[in-house]
């Protein structure tokens, strides 16, 4: 730290994203990309249209992508809201909606952005436990005066609440903002967008970077009511006007154009997730049921770090934290058949030499 930073940030602990390794020797189960690349349209959309005119500035309303947007959720152009990743449409809720009267509330293991967000914008914020077994309990939340966040499916656990469940929050919290972090819905859990049309304070954020295979593309977007997406557009427009690029523009629009393909992806995803969870079942670990792309799991032979710290030196990355109350669990991100395969045989031989 310089002596001219501002002591607004003495005491800022910045967000650490996962290891992303450039080498790329690593089979990368660590920060829940989807282990296929983009749809073949996606390469053409970008060759084609755009590379030569990379000269002049991308649309700074987004007006293709969002009317591609809009027409795939069934909403209005003005309630959907582009950002160069959710991590960025996370800043602008947070600088939009919260200050020191109306703080956040989150649950207290989450996403770990949400706490360093709260800490940049100094907010009173309301870290919320989770119930025995990481259940995210919904009358937590309810008529809780204050701003929410939740990401549901929930990482890094994979539970889920259901669409009443966060009807009931959004609809005691009439005067306060809801932010539903949907970065996994897509994996089998079902969205509360239907809710959108009802509540003018409920914000649905999802990404493209999961489930669209295009996390390299920096792709976010909400939707919400038509002030709620105004309030955020004053928050870009106050910080960058351009925040998402010609490629990444066209790579998404061709991305919305073959859902298909995505969904079928999708369908391996959790296919491959069933497989892995029961074959570490066989093998005594413990697994919390999972909606996402990933799964939360610990082995009662081996403790978390070592476990991570073992698959690594054998060429897998997952992801551990060493927050206390998930020390003892990876997240494993839920990959092709083959990564799996890899993945599983790694853990066999790593519980061999330990017992
Ligand atoms: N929300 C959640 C719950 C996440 O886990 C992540 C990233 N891993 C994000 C948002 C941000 O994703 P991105 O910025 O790539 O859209």
């Amino acid at each position: 730290m310089s002596r001219f930073l501002s002591r607004r940030f003495a005491d800022l602990e910045a967000y650490v994203p996962g290891e992303q390794p450039q080498d790329m020797q690593y089979v990368k189960l660590n920060t829940n990309e989807s282990p296929f690349p983009p749809a073949p349209a996606v390469r053409e959309a970008v060759n084609a249209l755009e590379i030569d005119r990379l000269n002049l500035y991308p649309d700074p309303e987004g007006r293709a992508l969002r009317e591609a947007l809009a027409g795939h959720y069934g909403v209005g152009m003005e309630n959907v809201f582009l950002a160069n990743g959710s991590d960025e449409l996370l800043n602008y809720f947070f600088m939009a909606f919260c200050d020191g009267e109306r703080g956040v509330a989150y649950p207290a293991v989450s996403y770990g952005f949400y706490p360093v967000y709260a800490s940049l914008y100094r907010l009173p914020a309301q870290e919320i436990p989770l119930r025995e077994g990481f259940r995210l309990e919904p009358g937590d939340y309810c008529g809780i005066g204050k701003n929410v966040v939740i990401a549901n499916p929930n990482a890094p656990t994979g539970q889920t609440i259901s669409v009443e469940e966060i009807e009931g929050i959004v609809k005691s919290n009439p005067d306060y903002v809801v932010m539903i972090d949907e970065a996994y819905i897509d994996f089998g859990g079902e969205s509360c967008l239907p809710l959108v049309g009802k509540y003018e304070n409920l914000l649905v954020c999802q990404t493209f970077s999961k489930f669209r295979s295009l996390a390299g593309g920096r792709l976010g977007f909400a939707i919400g009511s038509p002030a709620l997406i105004g309030d955020l557009d004053m928050m870009k427009y106050s910080t960058n006007s351009y925040n998402i690029n010609r490629l990444t523009m066209a790579a998404a629009i061709a991305t919305i154009e073959n859902d298909e393909y995505y969904v079928n992806n999708s369908k391996r995803i959790q296919e491959n997730r069933a497989y892995t969870v029961s074959e570490l079942d066989k093998l005594g670990f413990e697994t919390l049921p999972s909606k996402a792309n990933f799964i939360f799991t610990r082995c009662r032979a081996v403790d978390g770090g070592t476990l991570y710290r073992a698959l690594k030196a054998r060429g897998v990355l997952v992801r551990h934290w060493d927050k206390p109350e998930i020390i003892d669990w990876c997240r494993v991100t839920i990959g092709s058949r083959e990564q799996m395969d890899i993945f599983l045989e790694k853990v066999r031989e790593i519980l061999r030499e330990v017992g």
